[in-house]
């Protein structure tokens, strides 16, 4: 199976290739031609356990791999790594279903994805021959970064580099990145926000693929951002996972569909809830829950996608984006794989500020999801009102999604519902205090004490570890010269 460009039909690639590369070389996206071929059996897959299925989940949609090297792959991913065996267990909470996807080695749902990542990259190496370092550029809103760094520090033939908005993410998050150990990795503060550091991100990469990386520097670009395709498919799997459980659980049907809502910012997490459906799975509407930064939200109502809008800070920072990545891949499955309108539409959205999609594409894309947004004061307002109803307690994230499937039930009360939850609430330990009525300690670590001590909830082993190591990193750098930044210590060796 070939991968083909979002943006341009002659773009294609492998499995191997197109995790290696990230992006397309014309700036487009990797995706999935077609899911028609693509056959499981549901009756058995849900049947395994999660490592299993994540294997043959992955396998085919990666068929470059046998299916004994990607059950190897996920082993070595997975086994061990989690607090939990099942990986992401579904917990009941009222009436509704909490996904949590947060018991990975940093706390946070990207650690599905980033502990799979490297083992895929690395596998990928070995069948393309590749001799070139690679080195990861990362931008980070906040969670991928740390993810990414415990994922692939360490690992041979591989250099991390990952950028944050200074001052835009919680200080936990920060501890956690600048951090982390390893002689392969970079940490750098950009002196502007998440989207800023994804476009230096994006210009390294148009940089390199036009001469600015030499054969004789010795490195090749790639990414651990949601735009790889490796990042994607390992997401997949957890779709997969609660449905296997609500069914076990005697809570649904073999064969009834089942809504999902998922706290969005990149649209990575949502895209392979839709990727599942389209694989076979029984997935009712997916819907998009966003913060104040709501570009989402309005572009499923309106079918326009305009990110020239105030940028807010706020207490869910990895939703804290006006440019979602993947929406791109759902437009091309939307336009039937039309490169050309895509190619025009990514245009317009980066030299214009916004773009419109036809009315045609808005029904299509109605049947298929929904969207809704809620602000830091309702958010919090959920997080007291789940801690209080049901003893418990969800990060600011989840409690966006956890707003919108209020709204959502309210119109749809028969639908089995499942709210994915993307942080552990000890991530963001001063706002959930806040929001169950506590006075949070001034200083950010000692609240994740005193949050334990409130809820009788253990602090995560990673988060204790992160708020009394060293700090390693100090770098800070101007949003215009990320890239240049990034290219340079790419050269480095
Ligand atoms: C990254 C992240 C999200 C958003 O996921 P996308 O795939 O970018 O849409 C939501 N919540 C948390 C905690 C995250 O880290």
């Amino acid at each position: 199976m070939l991968y083909q460009s979002t943006r341009g039909k002659e773009y294609t690639a492998n499995a191997p290739r197109a995790i290696l590369d990230g992006l397309a070389p014309d700036g487009g996206l990797y995706m999935i031609p077609d899911f028609s071929g693509i056959r499981l059996d549901l009756h058995t897959l849900l049947e395994k356990n999660t490592v299993e299925m994540a294997a043959e989940i992955i396998q085919s949609l990666m068929p470059d791999f046998s299916i004994s090297e990607m059950r190897e792959l996920c082993r070595r991913a997975y086994e061990g790594k989690f607090e939990t065996p099942d990986l992401t267990p579904l917990a009941k909470v009222g009436d509704r279903f909490i996904l949590e996807l947060f018991h990975g080695p940093t706390s946070a749902f990207k650690d599905v994805a980033l502990s799979m990542l490297p083992q895929l990259m690395t596998a990928a190496r070995e069948k393309v021959g590749l001799k070139e370092e690679i080195v990861i550029l990362t931008a980070t809103s906040g969670d991928t970064g740390k993810a990414a760094l415990e994922g692939f520090h360490d690992v041979p033939g591989v250099r991390i580099i990952v950028f944050y908005p200074n001052g835009g993410v919680s200080p936990v998050q920060r501890a956690q990145m600048v951090t982390q150990t390893g002689n392969n990795v970079d940490v750098i503060a950009v002196n502007g926000n998440f989207d800023d550091a994804q476009t230096g991100v994006k210009t390294a990469f148009q940089k390199a693929a036009a001469g600015a990386l030499k054969p004789e520097d010795g490195a090749v670009l790639s990414s651990a951002n949601s735009i790889n395709i490796g990042r994607l498919a390992p997401q997949i799997v957890y779709y997969f996972k609660a449905y296997a459980d609500l069914l076990h659980a005697g809570e649904i049907r073999f064969g009834e569909p089942v809504t999902y809502v998922v706290p969005t910012g990149n649209f990575g997490d949502i895209l392979a809830g839709y990727f599942a459906k389209k694989m076979g799975l029984p997935v009712g509407k997916l819907v998009c829950a966003s913060n104040k930064n709501k570009v989402l939200t309005d572009f499923f109502e309106t079918g326009r996608y305009d990110r020239r809008r105030e940028f807010y800070k706020t207490t869910s920072p990895s939703m804290d984006i006006l440019v979602s990545s993947n929406l791109e891949r759902l437009l091309y499955m939307a336009a039937n794989g039309d490169t050309e309108q895509i190619a025009a539409l990514m245009n317009q959205l980066s030299k214009q500020g916004y773009y419109d999609v036809p009315e045609s594409m808005r029904n299509k894309l109605a049947a298929e999801f929904s969207a809704g947004w809620c602000d830091d004061a309702r958010a919090a307002e959920m997080i007291g009102k789940v801690w209080k109803q049901y003893g418990y307690l969800m990060d600011p994230h989840t409690a966006v999604a956890w707003a919108v499937s209020e709204d959502y039930c309210a119109d749809h009360p028969a639908e089995k519902t499942v709210v994915l939850s993307t942080a552990s609430p000890f991530k963001f330990p001063s706002a959930v205090l806040e929001a169950i009525g506590e006075t949070p300690d001034a200083d950010p670590f000692r609240c994740l004490n005193q949050m334990a001590e409130i809820t009788g909830l253990p602090v995560p082993r990673g988060l204790e570890n992160a708020c009394k190591a060293k700090v390693l990193h100090t770098a800070v750098v101007e949003k215009d010269s990320v890239a240049d930044y990034a290219l340079q210590k790419a050269r480095k060796r």
